[in-house]
């Protein structure tokens, strides 16, 4: 990964509002339940197939639970950050997010700078 060239011309985001605070907190926990409702819908599903000696349905199941799994990890994440105040602050150049890119992607961590390239 290279490290981005910092553009001084490029405008500072504005620090985000309580409004848009709160926003944001409502759309992480309705991501939030939305996955906890994933992950139990998954596992119900793993242990009907696990009782019904379904190998490969259980292997896809499992997949996919640990796919919900890692997503709740981040949800959780984001949220743990907008509680002690981290949150919106881009992790490659420490500039704040812009709140639209914030409530476009609620669990982004870095500008568009930095977004690093898969
Ligand atoms: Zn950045």
């Amino acid at each position: 990964m290279t490290h981005p060239i910092h553009d001084a011309t490029r405008p500072v985001a504005a620090p985000l509002s309580v409004a848009q605070r709160m926003c944001l907190q409502d759309l992480l926990d309705e991501e939030w339940r939305a996955q906890v409702r994933q992950l139990t819908g998954l596992a119900t599903a793993y242990h009907s197939a696990e009782s019904a000696g379904d190998d490969r349905g259980t292997d896809q199941l499992s997949a996919a639970l640990a796919v919900v799994r890692r997503r709740l990890i981040d949800v959780e994440a984001a949220l743990a950050r907008l509680e002690s105040r981290t949150y919106g602050v881009c992790d490659g150049c420490d500039r704040r997010l812009p709140f639209e890119q914030l409530e476009m992607n609620p669990l982004a961590r870095f500008c568009t700078g930095c977004q690093p390239v898969c």
